[in-house]
C-alpha cells in the first residue's frame, strides 16, 4: 500500500481520538440537527428506562406492601406510558442514526472515487487494484461506526447508566456503594484485551484483501491459469492466506467475546449478593421490600449498558482501525500535481518532439536519452523488440508518467508546464485492448467528448465502420455493453474504441495497434477505421502491422530504450546491416502480416 515515493507517503492519522475529531470535523456539522434529534431521542430512552426502576418501588410497597389499588393503576400506567416512550424513541434514534450513517458512507465513497482518479496511474501499478477495492468497500463503514459508537454509546448507555446509578444511589446507598468497589477491577481487564485486539484487527483486514486479491487476478488471468494448469500452485497458495484470514478471525471473536465470561460471572455474583442482603434486611429488620426491587431493577437494567459501554473501547479501535485506513488512501497526495505557473497547451500544428528523455520505472533506465519528432498532421510509427520502450513513450506524452530527464515538447510547450487537463484535451488514445465500460454503446462513444451531440456520435461510427453491427443490436446504439452487456467480437470492440477516439477529434492520436490476430473481414473493417481515424492528425503508433509501418511518414526504430534508427520504408529496408531491415526479413519468410 505504501509507496516509497516520499510524496505519496500516507499521513499518520494517528489514535482514535485523533481519528475521531477529524471525523467529527470533516462531518459533524452537516448533519448536526440530525444529531440533536438521535440525542433527544437517546436521552429519552434513558429516562424512561431509568423511570421503569424508579417506579418500581411504589409498585411493590403500594400494591404488596400497603394493598393501594387506587394508585396502582396509575402506577401501572405510568410504566405503560414510559415503555411507549421508549419504543418510539429508540425507533427515531435508530432511525437518524441511520440516515446519518448512510450519508456519511455515500459520501465518503463518493470522495474517495473521485480521490482515487487524482492519483497518478503509476499508483495503480504499485498498489494492487483488489487491495484498493477491499479498503473502499470495507472501510467506509468504519467511519460511520466509529461516530455511531461514539453517539449511541456515549448519550444512550451513558446516560442510561447514569440516571440507573442515580436510581440505585437513590434507593439504597450502601449497596451502590459495594457494586462500585467491584466495577473498577473488570474495567481494567477489558482495557488489556482491547490492546490485544488492535493488532489482530488489522492483520485480519490485511489477509482479507490478499485473499480478494488473489481472487481477482485468478479471475482476470483466467486463460493463462488454465493454460499453464497452474490450479494446483494456486490452489496452494491461496489457501494458505484463506487458512491464516480464518485463523485471525478466529483470534478477533475469541478476544473480542472473552469479556462475555467475566462480565457474566461478575453479574451472577452481584445479582447473588444483592438478594442476599436484601432478604435479610426484609426478613430480620423488617425493611419493606419496595426500595430494595427498585434497586434490583436498577442493577439489571443497568448491565446491559454497562456492557456495551466496557465494548466500547474495542469496538472503537475496531472502527478506527478501519477509518485510519480511508484518510491514509485520502491522504496520499496525488504524484503529479499541475505547477503552480502551469498554463493551457496551445496546439497549432501539434508537432510532437522528445528531448534526450530518460525514464525508469524503478532503477533501471527504461527510456535512455531518447531524441524524436513527430511531425505534425504526420504517421510516426514506432518498431523494435519487445521492451524496447515503445509502449513508454505513449505513456510519456498524456503524462501518465513524467520523464526522469529531458523535455517533451507540442509546438514547442514543454508539458511538463502545461496543464495536464489541456494536454490531454488534445489526445486521443486507442489501447491494444479495446476498453469498454459499463453503460450502451452510446455512452461509450460518448466519453470521447461529453458534449457530443448522437449524430455526431454516428457519424464517429460510420467513419469507423462500426455504424452497421451497432443497429444490428438488439436496441441498436442504447445496447448495454461491458461487464453486464452483449458480448462484442475483439474487431468490434476495437472499432468502438476507434470511434471513441474519432468523436474526440483530437489533433494528436496515440495508438497501439492489436497484435491480437483478427478474422480477415474485421481485420479490413478495423484497418479501413483506422485509416480514418489517422487522417490529418498527428499520430504516434506502435506499430505491429507491416501495412501500417509501409506507410508511416516516418518510423523509428528502438532498442534497449535508444532510437537506433530513423528514415522511412524505402531508405531503411535498404540498409542490408540496419535493424530495421533485419526485423523486416525476419517477418516477410513467414508471410505474417504483423511486425
Ligand atoms: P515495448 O512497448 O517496446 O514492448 P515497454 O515500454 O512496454 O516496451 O517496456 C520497456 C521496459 O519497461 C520493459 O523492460 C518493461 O519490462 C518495463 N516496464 C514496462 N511497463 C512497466 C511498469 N508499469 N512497471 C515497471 N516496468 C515496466
Amino acid at each position: 500500500m505504501r509507496s516509497s515515493d516520499p510524496q505519496q507517503r500516507p499521513v499518520d492519522s494517528g489514535t482514535v481520538t485523533a481519528v475521531l475529531k477529524r471525523i467529527i470535523a470533516e462531518n459533524g456539522r452537516e448533519h448536526i440537527w440530525g444529531y440533536v434529534v438521535a440525542i433527544g431521542c437517546l436521552v429519552l430512552v434513558a429516562l424512561s428506562t431509568a423511570f421503569t426502576a424508579w417506579i418500581m418501588r411504589s409498585i411493590i410497597d403500594e400494591a404488596f406492601a400497603n394493598r393501594r389499588a387506587d394508585v396502582v393503576w396509575i402506577i401501572c400506567l405510568a410504566i405503560f406510558i414510559a415503555f411507549v416512550v421508549r419504543g418510539f424513541a429508540s425507533y427515531g434514534q435508530a432511525v437518524a442514526l441511520s440516515k446519518i450513517g448512510n450519508n456519511i458512507v455515500a459520501r465518503y465513497q463518493s470522495r474517495l472515487y473521485v480521490h482515487l482518479m487524482t492519483l497518478s496511474v503509476g499508483y495503480f501499478n504499485e498498489a494492487r487494484s483488489a487491495r484498493i477495492a477491499a479498503q473502499v468497500s470495507q472501510n467506509v463503514g468504519g467511519i460511520r461506526d466509529v461516530l455511531n459508537l461514539t453517539i449511541t454509546s456515549t448519550a444512550r448507555d451513558l446516560l442510561t447508566f447514569v440516571a440507573l446509578l442515580g436510581v440505585m444511589v437513590y434507593q439504597d446507598p450502601l449497596l451502590s456503594l459495594a457494586v462500585l468497589i467491584l466495577a473498577p477491577p473488570l474495567l481494567l481487564a477489558l482495557r488489556y484485551l482491547s490492546k490485544r485486539l488492535r493488532q489482530a484487527t488489522k492483520e485480519a483486514i490485511d489477509l482479507n484483501s490478499h485473499v480478494l486479491g488473489a481472487m481477482q487476478e485468478t479471475i482476470q488471468g483466467i486463460s493463462i491459469v488454465k493454460a499453464f494448469t497452474m490450479e494446483g500452485q494456486l490452489e496452494e497458495k491461496v489457501n494458505k492466506i484463506i487458512v491464516a484470514a480464518e485463523g485471525r478471525a478466529n483470534k478477533i471473536a475469541r478476544l473480542s467475546e472473552r469479556n462475555a465470561p467475566m462480565t457474566e460471572s461478575f453479574a451472577g455474583f452481584a445479582v447473588a449478593s444483592v438478594l442476599a442482603y436484601a432478604a435479610y434486611r426484609s426478613i430480620y429488620q423488617n425493611v419493606p421490600p419496595g426500595a430494595f426491587f427498585s434497586f434490583v431493577t436498577a442493577l439489571l437494567l443497568a448491565y446491559d449498558p454497562a456492557r456495551r459501554l466496557a465494548k466500547l473501547q474495542v469496538q472503537m479501535e475496531r472502527a478506527a482501525v478501519n477509518a485510519r485506513m480511508i484518510y491514509e488512501l485520502l491522504d496520499m497526495e496525488p504524484r503529479q500535481r499541475d505547477l503552480p505557473d502551469a498554463k493551457p497547451l496551445v496546439v497549432t500544428e501539434a508537432r510532437i518532439e522528445l528531448r534526450h528523455v530518460a525514464f525508469a520505472y524503478g532503477n533501471d533506465n527504461v527510456l535512455d536519452g531518447v531524441d524524436m519528432v513527430a511531425e505534425g498532421g504526420k504517421t510516426t510509427a514506432l518498431v523494435g523488440p519487445s521492451g524496447a520502450g515503445k509502449s513508454t513513450i505513449i505513456n510519456l506524452i498524456p503524462r501518465f508518467y513524467d520523464p526522469k530527464a529531458g523535455q517533451i515538447l507540442i509546438d514547442g510547450q514543454d508539458i511538463a508546464h502545461v496543464t495536464k487537463k489541456s494536454l490531454r484535451e488534445q489526445l486521443a488514445y486507442v489501447s491494444q485492448q479495446p476498453y469498454l465500460f459499463e453503460g450502451s454503446i452510446r455512452d461509450n462513444i460518448r466519453y470521447g467528448r461529453p458534449d457530443a451531440s448522437d449524430a455526431e456520435i454516428e457519424e464517429a461510427a460510420r467513419l469507423a465502420y462500426a455504424h452497421d453491427f451497432i443497429v444490428a443490436q438488439p436496441e441498436g446504439y442504447d445496447t448495454p455493453v461491458g461487464e453486464n452487456g452483449v458480448t462484442l467480437s475483439g474487431g468490434q470492440r476495437q472499432r468502438l474504441s476507434i470511434a471513441r477516439a474519432l468523436v474526440r477529434n483530437a489533433p494528436i492520436l496515440l495508438l497501439d495497434e492489436a497484435t491480437s490476430a483478427l478474422d480477415t473481414e474485421s481485420e479490413a473493417a478495423v484497418q479501413k477505421a483506422l485509416d480514418e481515424a489517422m487522417t490529418g492528425r498527428t499520430v504516434v503508433v506502435i506499430a505491429h502491422r507491416l501495412s501500417t509501418v509501409v506507410r508511416a511518414d516516418k518510423i523509428v526504430v528502438m532498442q534497449q530504450g535508444r532510437v537506433v534508427e530513423e528514415g522511412n520504408h524505402e531508405t531503411l529496408a535498404k540498409r542490408s546491416d540496419g535493424l530495421y531491415a533485419r526485423l523486416n526479413n525476419l517477418q516477410r519468410p513467414a508471410a505474417s502480416e504483423t511486425f
